[in-house]
């Protein structure tokens, strides 16, 4: 009998993408088998595995079980979301904050939430996925701008009017490590009267005082025309996502988003993991340590080809996906956990090693990755 169902082949991309199924055990992952020190992850302050931040999770399932039973509206609203929502609404200094599930979630529902076919979306070109599918979904327009080069972006505003337009950014950058300029950013929406986007995934947790991101250090969190997403995927070292704003946006978002409307609430357990993680922030030197590992790293690592990043991601180029591959794979064969990203996640032709530093490292560790990394590239 042949097979009538060409499904598959729809669903089968040029290059495939391996799951590689890995026990992480804090600081180390184990893959196929091989114990290597993990310089992949984005739990940047090694939170996912702190004591304090694991033991009020517990706690939570403890008191309320697993998982949340229903969507924020209907049942699953729970007063350690309404704290979490207020204090990272404080800590970031905005007026309001609403909690859902994945930083995914959070930019498909805002931008949808927002944007329809008469809105003019403007886009950095190397815009995490959840922005371009949020954008993409929405029905807009959608201009996009080489990467951080501003003077195009406002060359584009300029070209393209409309009652609503929306700029969106990443604030630091997934694969690259580099920073939006938000202040000029903001100084742009204000120009053209647009609403601007930052989501600052990366940022938060990593730069700054208390790690509270790109919009706090460019001085202009709270401004009315901004909106700023985040995960707490990331250095909360938990799940789910936040968007900060006025309190009249974040109150139309709550009767808007879709994503935040028909979803379950997240589990009172990643929510209590994630407010013990702010706290630690808050009131320990963890965000400091990161630092520290940031600065001792660069000044180890002066001789590689580094491409220009001060942040908890370091990308070295390497150009082709087999030169990427083979370091990835020597560095697994010297026990480190270090991922080759290759097109189309990057540029064609600027494959490189992403290389993220946690809090966790300490400097025996980054030397033995920069020795092992120094006879290789
Ligand atoms: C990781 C990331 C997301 C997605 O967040 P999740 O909570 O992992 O879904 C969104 N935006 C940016 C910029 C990210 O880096």
């Amino acid at each position: 009998m042949t097979n009538s169902c060409n499904w598959f082949d729809i669903l089968s991309p040029s290059r495939q993408r391996k799951l590689l199924a890995s026990a992480r055990d804090g600081l180390w992952i184990a893959v196929d088998g091989k114990r290597l020190l993990n310089f992949a992850s984005n739990d940047y302050l090694a939170l996912s595995t702190h004591p304090k931040v694991c033991a009020a999770a517990k706690k939570a399932i403890d008191k309320s079980g697993l998982g949340s039973g229903a969507s924020r509206l209907v049942s699953g609203d729970s007063p350690l979301l309404h704290e979490l929502e207020h204090k990272l609404a404080a800590w970031k200094g905005f007026e309001a904050c609403l909690v859902l599930g994945s930083g995914m979630l959070a930019n498909l529902g805002l931008i949808q939430a927002l944007a329809d076919r008469h809105t003019h979306i403007f886009s950095d070109k190397l815009n995490h996925a959840s922005l371009v599918d949020g954008a993409r979904l929405s029905g807009a327009k959608v201009h996009r701008y080489p990467h951080l080069d501003l003077d195009n972006l406002e060359s584009q505003l300029q070209k393209y009017p409309a009652d609503k337009r929306i700029m969106v950014s990443d604030g630091v950058f997934s694969m690259d490590g580099d920073k939006a300029d938000v202040s000029r950013l903001l100084k742009l929406a204000q120009a053209y009267d647009a609403l601007l986007i930052v989501d600052d995934a990366h940022g938060t947790g990593t730069v700054g005082e208390q790690g509270k991101g790109l919009v706090v250090e460019a001085g202009v969190s709270g401004h009315e025309c901004l909106l700023e997403v985040g995960t707490l995927g990331k250095a909360f070292g938990s799940y789910g996502a936040y968007v900060l704003g006025s309190s009249a946006m974040i109150e139309g978002l709550r009767q808007r988003m879709r994503t935040f409307i028909f979803s379950t609430a997240l589990p009172e357990s990643v929510i209590a993991g994630a407010l013990a993680a702010l706290d630690e922030m808050q009131i320990t030197d963890v965000v400091k340590k990161l630092h520290n590992n940031i600065s001792y790293f660069l000044a180890q690592a002066k001789a590689l080809p580094l491409m220009p990043s001060n942040t908890a991601i370091q990308p070295l180029l390497l150009g082709s996906d087999e030169a990427a591959l083979q370091a990835a794979s020597h560095l697994r064969e010297q026990g480190y956990f270090v991922p080759a990203i290759r097109p189309p996640t990057v540029p064609e032709g600027a494959a490189r090693l992403r290389i993220t530093l946690s809090a966790g490292h300490d400097e025996r560790d980054i030397d033995g990755l920069i020795r092992a990394l120094s006879n290789r590239v």
